[in-house]
C-alpha cells in the first residue's frame, strides 16, 4: 500500500509535451525542484537548472563526477573497523553565470517585469532553452534567448548561446559573463541523513589568470589532493559597436562586454565552459588542459556542439525510447502525452547521469544534486544496470569495470572485517567504504551479491564472456569467499548454511540473522562463482590459469561454495506460507499504521531508529525484491502470498520501492495497486512524490521506471540467458507499449498492443525468444506478430 499518497499532479505549469519539460512562468516556490529536474549533465559534468543570471537559487551546484573531498569521520564512541574517511562530491566553481544590464538596469528575475517566459528542457537536443521578454523600467523591451548544453560528445565541455535583442529602442547593454566559486550556505535541516555535509574551504585556489576573453582557475582539494581546472571563453557575434573587459580575483572572474545595442539587432554571446580533474597533474598542466579544450571548442563553435549533441541523443533514443499510446487517463490519471513526457524525463536523466561517466560511477542523485554526498550505491547494479545493459551496453560494462577497479580495496576491507575474499563498499566514490552508520551501511553485505547478480545479467545480455574471464571471475571468486566465511552450517538449523548479523535492503531492520534477500542472493553469488570457475577451466584454460594466479583459488573452495549454496537456509513460515524477511521479523511488534500521523513520513525523519527497528514496518521492498530478481525460483502463489503480507507493511520511504512493488503486483494480477505504484515510480521526480526532489533526482527509481515497463507491463524475463516475454496489462486496458532493447548486439523492437504483440529484429542476424512459453525464432526485419495478446491474468486466490 502506498502509505503516503503524496503523488501530486504534475506541477500545473508543465504543459503536456512528449519531448520537453516546459516551465511557462517564473515560480520561485518551485525553484528548488526545477533546479533538479532541469539540471543538465553528461555523466561527468553536471549543472543544476539555475538561471543564467546565477540566481535566485535554493541549491546552486556544478559537479564533476568523482571529484570529492575527504574528511575524518568523527564518532562519539569509537570501535574497531568503523569507516574512517568520509567522501563528499564537491560543488565546484559555477561557470554558467551571465549577468545582463540594459541601460545599467540589472536583469534579475524576481524583480523584472516579465512579459513572456518559457524555459524548456528539450530532450531531443539535450539543451535547456529559455526565452524571455523583459520590459525595463523605462519601457525598453528586451528579448533574451538562451540555450545551454552539457556536451555528450565532449565530456569536459558545457556551452551557452545567449542572445539579447532590443525590440523597441536602442540602449547601452552590458553582458557580464562570470565564473565564481560556490557560496556556502548553512543547511536548514541538519537531521536529514540523506542530504550532504557542508564542507568549508574544501577547494584551495592555486592559480588563476585572464587573457582576451578567457579566464582559467586551478584549484586543489585539501585532503583528497585532487586538482581541478576550469575555464571560460567567449565569442561575441554582433554588429553593434562593443568592447570587452576581462578581470579576475581569487575565486571569481568576469568577461564583460559593453555594447551599444541597436533596435532589432541581435547580440549573440557564445560561452564555453570546461572542467578537468586529475590526481597527479601539476597546476600548470591542469591549466594547459583547460586551455587546449577551450582552444578547440571556441574554434569549432556552438553550432558544432549542438549538432553533435543532437546526434548523440538521437542515437540514445533510437536504442532506448519507451513509447506509449492510447493510455486511458481515467485509470493512469495521466494522458498519453503526460505519461510519455514522464517516461522520457526518467530515461533522459539516466542518460545524463551515466553516459560519459566513463571511468566514474553513477551517484544516487546522478549529477543533479549533492544529496547522499555523490556516493555510488547498489542502486547502480540492481536498478540502473538492467536499463543500461539493454540499451547502452558499453556504459553498463564501464560501471562493472569500475567495481573491478575497486577489488583490491574490497579485499582490504574484507580483511579488516576479519574475512577472506572481498567486501565491496556499501557507499563510496573512491572505492573505500564511506558509510559512517555501519548498521545500515557496512552491514549491507548484499552489495557483493548485487554486483555478482548484475555481472551475470550483463554477461547473459551481451555475451561478453571476455569481460567475465578478464574481470568478472576474479570478483566472483572473492565475493564467494567472503560469503563462505561469513556464513556457517548451523546445527540449530539442521546444518543449513546461515548468514547472521547482516542488513538487507530494508534499512528499517538492521543487523539481523538470515535476511531472506541476502541469503537468496548470496546463494546465487556462490553458484555463479562455482559455475564460472568450472566453465573457465574447461573453456578458457588460459584465463583460468590467470584466475588461479590472481586468486590462488583452490578446488576445495569451489566445492565448499556449492555445498553452502545447496544448503542455504531460507527462512520460511509454514503457518502463513511466507518467507519472513529475517529470522526475527515475525517476532516483532506490528507497527500501528492506522494511528500514526500521515505527515510523519518518511519515518526515518520522525522516529528513533530503535523505535522503527523493533516493529514490523518496512522501508523498501526486500523479500519482494528477491522475488522479482530471482522470480523463476518462486511460484505465482508464493509471490501473491508474500505480496499480500509485505505490501501493507511497506512504507515506500525509499524511492527504490514503488517500481519493484509495481512489477510484482502486475505479475500477480493486482492491477490497481500495480498502476498506483507504477505511477509513483514514474512521477517520483516530476511530481516530487517523496518531497525531496530539491536535493536531486532519484536515479534508481528512474531505472526502476524502465523496469516497470520492460519487466512489468512487457513481462520481459531474462533468467539464465533466456529472453522471454509475457506481456501484462490491466483488464480493458487499451494502451500500447513499444520499446527497443539490445540483446547480444542485436536490436529488438517489442510492440505490445491490446490485440497483438510484435517482435521485430531491427538489427542483427537472428534471435530466439519466448512469448508466453512458446519459442519464436526471429529473422532480421521480418516482424513476428503474435495474436491474441495474453488475456489479463486472473487474480490468484
Ligand atoms: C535506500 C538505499 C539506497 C540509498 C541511495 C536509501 O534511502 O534505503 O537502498 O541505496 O537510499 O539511493
Amino acid at each position: 500500500m502506498l502509505h503516503h499518497e503524496r503523488v501530486k499532479p504534475p506541477i500545473d505549469d508543465y504543459p503536456p509535451n512528449e519531448w520537453s519539460l516546459i516551465e511557462t512562468s517564473f515560480r520561485p516556490e518551485f525553484a528548488a525542484q526545477m533546479e533538479t529536474v532541469l539540471a543538465l549533465a553528461n555523466g561527468y559534468l553536471g549543472m543544476r537548472g539555475v538561471h543564467e543570471e546565477g540566481g535566485p537559487f535554493v541549491q546552486n551546484g556544478t559537479f564533476v563526477n568523482g571529484f570529492y573531498e575527504t574528511w575524518p569521520i568523527v564518532y562519539g564512541e569509537e570501535a574497531y573497523g568503523f569507516a574512517r574517511t568520509g567522501q563528499t562530491m564537491l560543488n565546484v566553481p559555477d561557470s554558467k553565470i551571465i549577468m545582463l544590464f540594459v541601460d545599467d538596469e540589472p536583469f534579475w528575475l524576481p524583480d523584472a517585469n516579465i512579459r513572456e517566459y518559457e524555459r524548456k528542457l528539450n530532450m531531443r537536443s539535450a539543451c535547456l532553452e529559455r526565452e524571455i521578454l523583459w520590459e525595463t523600467a523605462s519601457g525598453k523591451q528586451v528579448r533574451i534567448q538562451s540555450r545551454r548544453l552539457v556536451s555528450f560528445s565532449q565530456r569536459h565541455v558545457a556551452a551557452i548561446s545567449y542572445q539579447v535583442t532590443l525590440l523597441n529602442s536602442a540602449a547601452p547593454v552590458v553582458i557580464s559573463s562570470e565564473m565564481v566559486s560556490p557560496q556556502l550556505r548553512e543547511r536548514d535541516d541538519e537531521n536529514d541523513p540523506r542530504r550532504t555535509k557542508t564542507l568549508r574551504k574544501a577547494l584551495h585556489y592555486l592559480a588563476g589568470y585572464a587573457h582576451d576573453r578567457r579566464i582559467v582557475f586551478v584549484h586543489r582539494t585539501e585532503r583528497s589532493r585532487m586538482a581541478l581546472s576550469c575555464g571560460i571563453d567567449h565569442r561575441l557575434l554582433c554588429d553593434c559597436p562593443n568592447r570587452c573587459r576581462t578581470d579576475h580575483a581569487e575565486n571569481s572572474g568576469r568577461v564583460a562586454f559593453t555594447i551599444e545595442a541597436k533596435t532589432g539587432r541581435p547580440i549573440q554571446l557564445e560561452k564555453y565552459m570546461v572542467y578537468h580533474t586529475s590526481r597527479t597533474a601539476s597546476a600548470d598542466e591542469m591549466s594547459r588542459r583547460a586551455e587546449w579544450t577551450l582552444d578547440r571548442v571556441v574554434d569549432e563553435g556552438f553550432s558544432r556542439l549542438l549538432t553533435e549533441q543532437t546526434q548523440y541523443v538521437n542515437d540514445f533514443w533510437r536504442r532506448s525510447d519507451v513509447r506509449v499510446s492510447n493510455v486511458k487517463a481515467e485509470r493512469a490519471r495521466l494522458s498519453t502525452i503526460e505519461m510519455q513526457q514522464a517516461i522520457r524525463l526518467n530515461l533522459f536523466h539516466i542518460l545524463q547521469a551515466s553516459a560519459r561517466a566513463d571511468d566514474g560511477g553513477v551517484a544516487a542523485k546522478g549529477l543533479t544534486g549533492q544529496a547522499y554526498e555523490g556516493h555510488y550505491f547498489w542502486d547502480t547494479e540492481i536498478y540502473l544496470l538492467p536499463f543500461l545493459m539493454y540499451t547502452s551496453p558499453q556504459t553498463a560494462k564501464n560501471l562493472l569495470r569500475l567495481r573491478y577497479s575497486m577489488l583490491d580495496q574490497a579485499r582490504a576491507r574484507a580483511k579488516q572485517l576479519g574475512h577472506p575474499g572481498a567486501l565491496f563498499p556499501w557507499r563510496t566514490i573512491s572505492g573505500e567504504e564511506a558509510s559512517a552508520y555501519y548498521e545500515a551501511g557496512t552491514a549491507q553485505y548484499h552489495i557483493n551479491a548485487d554486483i555478482a547478480y548484475a555481472l551475470r545479467k550483463y554477461v547473459n545480455a551481451t555475451g561478453d564472456e571476455e569481460f567475465l574471464s578478464e574481470c568478472g571471475a576474479e570478483m566472483l571468486v572473492e565475493t564467494a569467499r567472503l560469503w563462505y566465511d561469513l556464513g556457517f552450517f548451523s546445527d540449530r538449523k539442521d546444518g543449513r548454511f546461515c548468514i547472521n548479523g547482516v542488513t538487507g535492503p530494508d534499512e528499517y531492520k538492521t543487523v539481523v540473522n538470515n535476511n531472506t534477500y541476502t541469503n537468496l542472493m548470496a546463494r546465487e553469488n556462490l553458484r555463479y562463482a562455482a559455475e564460472t570457475a568450472e566453465k573457465l577451466q574447461i573453456k578458457r584454460p588460459e584465463a583460468f590459469e590467470k584466475l588461479l594466479r590472481r586468486t590462488r583459488l583452490n578446488w576445495s573452495e569451489v566445492k565448499a561454495w556449492r555445498r553452502a549454496a545447496d544448503n542455504m537456509y531460507v527462512p520460511f513460515d509454514a503457518a502463513t506460507g511466507i518467507f519472513p524477511q529475517d529470522d526475527s521479523f515475525l517476532e516483532r511488534e506490528p507497527w500501528d499504521f492506522d494511528n500514526r500521523p500521515p505527515d510523519r513520513y518518511p519515518l526515518l525523519l520522525f522516529y528513533h531508529p530503535l523505535n522503527i527497528y523493533r516493529h514490523q514496518v518496512i522501508k523498501q521492498a526486500d523479500v519482494l525484491l528477491a522475488m522479482f530478481l530471482l522470480g523463476h525460483e518462486f511460484s505465482l502463489e508464493a509471490k501473491r502470498r508474500n505480496f499480500d503480507f509485505y505490501d501493507p507493511l511497506t512504507t515506500g520511504d525509499s524511492s527504490l520501492s514503488s517500481c519493484i512493488e509495481a512489477i510484482v503486483a502486475l505479475e500477480i494480477g493486482e492491477y490497481d495497486k500495480a498502476v498506483a505504484y507504477a505511477r509513483a515510480a514514474l512521477l517520483m521526480d516530476l511530481a516530487d512524490v517523496g518531497g525531496n526532489v530539491k536535493d536531486g533526482c532519484h536515479i534508481a527509481s528512474m531505472g526502476g521506471t524502465w523496469m516497470v515497463f520492460a519487466y512489468g507491463f512487457g513481462g520481459m524475463r531474462d533468467y539464465h540467458g533466456q529472453l522471454s516475454f509475457r506481456p501484462q496489462r490491466p483488464p480493458e486496458a487499451q494502451a500500447s507499449l513499444h520499446f527497443p532493447m539490445t540483446w547480444r548486439g542485436q536490436l529488438l523492437d517489442i510492440e505490445i498492443s491490446p490485440d497483438s504483440t510484435t517482435y521485430n529484429l531491427r538489427e542483427g542476424n537472428g534471435l530466439t525468444i519466448r512469448h508466453d512459453g512458446e519459442e519464436i525464432t526471429l529473422s532480421p526485419l521480418i516482424p513476428a506478430v503474435v495474436r491474441p495478446t495474453l488475456q489479463p491474468l486472473k487474480k490468484i486466490a
